[in-house]
């Protein structure tokens, strides 16, 4: 803790990241003080610049951030911490602070990642209240065995996609873009069918991602622990 730059204020800037999606929930400010609490109890605790006090964040909405880990960058002058997210991270009820795009173009398909989490959150709420229409509803109450025949399905079509899609792989014509998308459309009804066995099997997400990450050799996906690197 003593390596961590402060700056001339005594704040250092932690971004805060939901670790089941990967989501940049919020930036807040830290001093010592604050650090030293959130390492102590791990529950994060911020300093409010514009109130200028210790803030434990959640104290008043409930939506308390439950810290997994706390990194340091590569120049020690910011925190990243990775939590477990109650309710939503900003005050205006958004998941995100993060939830204004200051471009036209960006509100195009960002293909991030935390889409499965963000389907299993469906596929949960669709357990809690089944509705009529849901399909997932229906899956989730005839059980296992519908499930698990229908993984059977995906997984041929996914098969049969890819055989299709294999020979065009340089192609870049219509015609192949479009066996291209029938592998991904395969995929997202295979993938769409593991969320719900996960759910029914009371598998989560992050289970699944984490035994991924235990076989990872990705660098940075297990951060150094102890003394920070002193070449910055
Ligand atoms: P909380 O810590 O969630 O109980 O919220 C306490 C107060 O902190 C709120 O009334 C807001 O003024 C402020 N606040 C909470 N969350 C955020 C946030 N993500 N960004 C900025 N201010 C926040
Ligand atoms: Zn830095
Ligand atoms: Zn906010
Ligand atoms: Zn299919």
């Amino acid at each position: 803790m003593k390596d961590i730059k402060f700056d001339e204020k005594g704040l250092v800037p932690a971004v805060v990241q939901e670790g089941c999606s990967g989501k940049v929930l919020m930036v807040a400010y830290m001093n010592a003080e604050s650090l030293k609490r959130t390492v102590e109890s791990g529950d994060a605790w911020y300093y409010s610049r514009s109130r200028q006090e210790l803030w434990h964040k959640g104290e008043t909405s409930g939506h308390f951030q439950h810290v997994r880990s706390i990194a340091v960058d590569c120049d020690a002058d910011t925190i990243l911490l990775t939590v477990d997210q109650i309710g939503a991270a900003c005050h205006t009820g958004h998941k995100s602070c993060f939830f204004r795009s200051m471009t036209e173009w960006e509100k195009t398909y960002t293909g991030n990642l935390s889409m499965l989490s963000d389907l299993r959150e469906e596929i949960s709420e669709k357990r809690v209240h089944p509705t009529e229409k849901s399909y997932t509803a229906y899956l989730l109450q005839t059980g296992i065995d519908k499930i698990c025949k229908k993984i059977g399905e995906e997984s041929s079509e996914v098969i049969i996609a890819a055989k299709n899609a294999d020979p065009v792989v340089k192609d870049t014509s219509a015609e192949a873009d479009n066996l291209r998308l029938e592998v991904c459309k395969e995929s997202a009804d295979l993938l769409y069918h593991l969320s719900v066995l996960w759910e029914d099997t009371g598998v989560t997400v992050n289970d699944v991602m984490k035994v991924l990450e235990e076989r990872s050799h990705v660098k940075g996906n297990k951060k150094t622990v102890g003394h920070l690197d002193k070449t910055f």
